[in-house]
């Protein structure tokens, strides 16, 4: 169950509110809620992450036990979610904006509402680290990314030289993704070893398309309006030189998202929070952590997805033994079938109706872009792409809620890719908002729905 803002009672105490939505917290959801604790998770939209976590960026997930035949990152986690609110999970679709620990019981702020609870886990997880070369700021998004699933299908990526920074599993991974779009993949790796497992090193190491570049590292970048050329230095010899690319993505590890705790909670000294040895008990009484914000060693979807199991009897039995815990009757189990992998017909001239809220491809575009008064929300999203998973149906909610006063499309940049590329679009999900042939708002990447309807409402007061 989604709660909008208006349905949360500001002077309800919970028992346990869980803020993450990758593996750990997910699965803490699924043990809370099936002992009838009925936990209240937020899953963050925007600041550390989007919801469904780190696997929400990648394609093909192998190692999931459960899954003989490996499944889809944005799949898997579509599956875990269900489960979790199929057994009675609360979902906040916000960011915790703060949390004070200095009182019983805990206060977070989120989605405009003080929320009051009993425990809490903290399942944050972690998110892309970047360089911090000179001129990275300038050529972000304009030839630089953090997320080659997202980025890599567009169109200036094409047949052209591209590089990867960075020697695991990500970086190798992406590599390989890579080689679909770009003539050649250069992976620049810092030492003579790559991290990644034996397995990935081999893929790479096998394929004639990726250039590794040893005890190599960057220095800068360059270009003009789009990236053109990375600079590099060879460790040992000190040696400069320049690669003519059009592409660069960093996959050169994480940050640990502690930002809302880190002068409330001991943390390790890489910034990691600080748990009881193989427990999920932080240096506060209630406060339990799991998943990548507490785990530098082992950072995979099942060792996270266990440690969000953990904190969730921890944190039962601590209520318990405190007295504070208040089972809830589940209402009937409700029936819950993840949702399938959602693909809009596209639409063609023959099934074109202008009165759709939501259409899909090139010639719905067209003909609204040319005929329709209202409002337009353009969003261009490409295969695999998690971010892109997340908020389609977050637009067709605002679309929705319009109630025809604004008109939304989808753009596939694989398959639409000249109107991607006349759009100026450099990365998925890019939206775009149109009102009487005039572009009048574009954002890039996972917003919250508000800011969308924000927008539109605008344009139609100033109709
Ligand atoms: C490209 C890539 C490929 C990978 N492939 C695999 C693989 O094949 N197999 C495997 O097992 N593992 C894989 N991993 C690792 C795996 O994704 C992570 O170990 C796992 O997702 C960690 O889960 P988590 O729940 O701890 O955190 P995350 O998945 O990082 O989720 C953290 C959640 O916290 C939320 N959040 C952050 N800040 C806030 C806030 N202020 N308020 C509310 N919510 C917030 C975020 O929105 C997110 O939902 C891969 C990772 C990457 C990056």
């Amino acid at each position: 169950m989604v709660l909008e803002k208006s349905e949360r009672q500001n002077e309800f105490i919970e028992n346990m509110v869980i803020i993450g939505s990758g593996p750990a917290g997910y699965t803490a959801a699924i043990y809370a809620a099936r002992a009838n604790l009925k936990p209240v998770l937020i899953t963050g939209f925007e600041s550390g992450g989007i919801p469904g976590g780190q696997l929400m960026t990648t394609t093909f997930v192998e190692n999931f036990p459960g899954f003989p035949d490996g499944v889809s990152g944005p799949e898997l986690m579509d599956r875990i979610k269900s489960q979790a609110i199929k057994w009675g999970t609360e979902l906040i679709e916000a960011d915790a904006e703060e949390i004070d620990l200095s009182t019983r019981p805990f206060k977070l702020k989120a989605d405009g509402n003080t929320i009051k609870s009993h425990s809490l886990i903290i399942a944050t997880g972690a998110r892309a680290n970047r360089l911090g070369l000179p001129n990275e700021e300038r050529f972000w998004s304009r030839g630089i990314s953090a997320c080659a699933i997202c980025d890599g299908a567009t169109p200036q990526f094409r047949k052209e030289e591209l590089a990867v920074i960075g020697g695991g599993d990500s970086a190798c991974e992406e590599a390989v993704y890579l080689t679909k779009y770009g003539s050649r993949v250069h992976l620049i790796v810092r030492s003579k070893h790559l991290k990644a497992s034996a397995a990935m090193a081999e893929r790479v190491m096998s394929n004639k398309m990726i250039n590794i570049h040893w005890e190599t590292k960057a220095l800068d970048v360059n270009g003009n309006g789009w990236l053109q050329q990375l600079h590099l230095i060879e460790r040992n010899t000190k040696q400069e030189r320049k690669l003519k690319v059009k592409g660069l993505f960093y996959a050169i590890g994480h940050t640990p998202n502690t930002e809302l705790v880190a002068t409330q909670l001991e943390l390790k000294t890489n910034g990691y929070i600080h748990t009881k040895p193989g427990r999920p008990e932080t240096s506060i009484k209630g406060v339990f952590a799991a998943g990548d914000v507490c785990d530098s060693e082992w950072r995979q979807g099942i060792t996270a997805a266990a440690s969000g199991c953990q904190a969730a009897l921890a944190a039962e039995q601590w209520l318990t033994r405190n007295s504070l815990a208040k089972l809830i009757d589940r209402d009937e189990k409700i029936e819950s079938n993840p949702s399938p992998p959602e693909n809009t017909e596209i639409t063609l001239q023959n099934i074109y109706d202008p009165k759709a809220l939501w259409q899909k491809g090139g010639f719905a575009l067209r003909k609204l872009y040319h005929e329709s008064t209202s409002p337009l929300l353009v969003v261009y999203t490409s295969p695999n792409c998690g971010p892109c998973h997340i908020l389609k149906p977050q637009l067709k909610r605002v679309i929705e809620d319009l109630k025809g006063l604004a008109k939304g499309i989808e753009i596939n940049i694989e398959s639409d890719q000249e109107i991607a590329k006349k759009a100026g679009i450099n990365g998925t999900p890019t939206v775009q908002l149109f009102q009487h042939k005039v572009l009048k708002n574009q954002w890039q990447g996972v917003k919250q729905r508000s800011i969308f309807k924000e927008a539109i409402n605008q344009l139609l007061k100033n109709k």
